[in-house]
């Protein structure tokens, strides 16, 4: 029989440590305390005056042509009836109505910039600007959302998407009199990144900033966990001439550089450079803002991440926490866009 005995594991980070200020900034709230199903306080705010002359954007707005992932079919429809489709696919329908409402002027926005952006098909669907998949943005029909959700969802929830769409009409989102691509994204984990450190373009609107409402997400913080071989197996599997074993782990594997949020832009592995994302992708993380953790005497490793998505823009629980703090939509919007004004579209 073995001797029970307590023994401290020696814990090796091997790349890199958690950006202090989540640690200091963030008190992580418990799984399962989502939003979905919360009876939140509805305010009904007054839709923003626009007192400007609409924006001319040159395209007829009122009609949106995509490419549909699930039946293969190209389809056209009126641009509100589309925006809810998207609002009630993209974000829980039980967010605060100001989230709801910011979020159907950025879906309606984001089509139209892709619309004018691909005017002849995107090059990933050349038969459509956009499609209904995570690719662009999610859509669901009003019957796939019944068949999804259920019928109480339909009678609770809908009635809310309709309203956050029809008291955002018409409005879009303008940097310099220029429609803008409105990236949005689940969960920034705390701050969201500049585009240039994830997409690589240059975008003054798409610049990082704080959001401080997201204790409540879900995915805030997510740990997985591999057995040292797992892990070196998987890096295998995608780079099969790295020499990795559970005893030169540690010094294989090496962060070069990260953003300003803590995000992973460049690791080495046996001296093959990857991106952050790379790494997120191999293995299904939730975001490039991860930390990898050894446990050399139990064969573990644990990948901590915070946040949910690519950080870019808009962070949708952070939205949601701002309505619930009493900022409206065009608070919300201008937070997450950096020098935007939100304005009528006309075509
Ligand atoms: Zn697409």
């Amino acid at each position: 029989m073995r001797k029970l005995g307590i023994y401290i594991s020696m814990v090796l980070i091997i790349t890199i440590l958690l950006p202090t200020v989540i640690v200091k900034t963030f008190k992580f709230v418990p799984k399962g305390n989502s939003a979905q199903g919360e009876a939140l306080e509805e305010e009904i705010k007054p839709i923003l005056e626009v007192e400007e002359k609409p924006i001319v954007v040159g395209y007829v707005y009122d009609k949106i042509k995509f490419y549909n992932n699930k039946s293969g079919l190209v389809e056209e429809m009126n641009i509100d009836d589309y925006v809810k489709g998207v609002v009630a696919a993209e974000m829980p329908a039980a967010f605060h109505i100001e989230a709801l409402k910011a979020q159907a002027i950025a879906a309606r926005t984001y089509a139209i910039s892709r619309n004018l952006k691909y005017k002849e098909g995107h090059p990933d669907h050349s038969s459509a600007p956009i499609c209904s998949g995570i690719h662009c943005q999610a859509y669901l029909s009003f019957s796939q959302l019944g068949e999804l959700n259920g019928e109480s969802w339909i009678e609770n929830y809908w009635p809310k998407i309709e309203e956050a769409v029809n008291l955002t009409k018409g409005l879009g989102i303008f940097y310099n009199g220029e429609i803008i691509e409105p990236l949005y994204h689940s969960t920034s984990g705390g701050r969201t990144e500049d585009v240039k450190d994830v997409f690589a373009a240059e975008l003054p609107y798409l610049k990082s900033v704080t959001s401080p409402y997201e204790e409540e997400a879900p995915k805030f913080k997510n740990t997985i966990t591999l057995t040292t071989t797992e892990f070196i197996e998987k890096i295998k599997s995608k780079y099969p001439k790295v020499n990795l074993n559970k005893d030169n782990l540690p010094d294989k594997i090496k962060l070069i550089d990260r953003t300003i949020t803590g995000r992973v832009k460049k690791i080495a592995i046996d001296g093959i450079i990857l991106e952050g994302r790379d790494l997120r992708d191999l293995f299904a993380l939730n975001s490039t803002n991860f930390i990898i953790s050894m446990d050399k005497k139990l064969n573990i490793i644990d990948i901590e991440t915070y946040g949910f998505g690519h950080g870019v823009g808009m962070s949708q629980w952070g939205a949601n926490g701002m309505g619930k703090h009493g900022s409206n939509f065009e608070e919300i919007l201008k937070h997450y866009y950096t020098g935007v004004e939100i304005r009528s579209i006309s075509n």
